[in-house]
């Protein structure tokens, strides 16, 4: 079977990113790399306004336009994500397949990797008779309070197992109601992580 995913090696750091610029051939100009450093750092999805105010506040100039044009140019070679919603586009550090959690109540998108059982794969192929190579999960949901801070970062290399890992001194979130823990719609047994050096502080 073809595979052509599988030629490109995922970026998983910043510095993939950045040998990636190169090996493609695009020129790493300081504003590109201020963009690339502030999508890894950031680990959220973000419109264009929102980093070209983040890089002026960091006292990094670059313009509008400039920060248009790299992420265009980002998004055209897969270097980074880019996100359509009816509001405009969201950029994200992470190029990849990966699965989405949409907050409606704060808007925000959480990667996380999910891998579904091998069965249930075998059993959409069988009914579709389509060969399934790819897939991209949006799940939907709301803030289970108060927010678990650190799950942001994690999630990027944390897969969606162990939804409500215990953690020492850390009282479980108390359940509001049926269905509120979140877990009703996953799939427990979706639990690989491709790669867990995309872990960063
Ligand atoms: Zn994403």
């Amino acid at each position: 079977m073809k595979n052509e995913a599988v030629a490109v090696k995922p970026i998983r750091t910043l510095e993939d990113a950045l040998n990636r610029c190169q090996s493609l051939g695009m020129r790493l100009s300081r504003q590109r790399r201020f963009i690339l450093e502030l999508l890894w750092q950031a680990h959220e999805h973000l419109s264009a306004r929102e980093i070209y105010d983040r890089l002026n506040q960091q006292g990094k100039a670059i313009g509008h336009t400039s920060v248009y044009q790299n992420l265009e140019a980002l998004s055209d070679r897969g270097i980074i994500e880019c996100v359509e919603r009816s509001e405009g586009r969201l950029y994200g550090n992470i190029s990849d397949s990966h699965s989405h959690i949409h907050c409606r109540d704060t808007d925000r998108i959480v990667d996380v990797y999910v891998e579904l059982p091998k069965d249930l794969i075998e059993k959409l192929e069988q009914q579709t008779g389509v060969k399934i190579t790819d897939y991209r999960i949006d799940f939907y949901g709301t803030e289970i309070a108060p927010a678990p801070v650190p799950a942001l970062g994690a999630a990027l290399g944390a897969a969606i197992s162990a939804p409500a890992a215990p953690r020492a001194a850390e009282p479980a979130p108390p359940p509001k109601s049926p269905g509120a823990n979140g877990s009703a719609g996953r799939h427990p047994s979706g639990t690989q992580v491709p790669d867990p050096t995309c872990v960063s502080p």
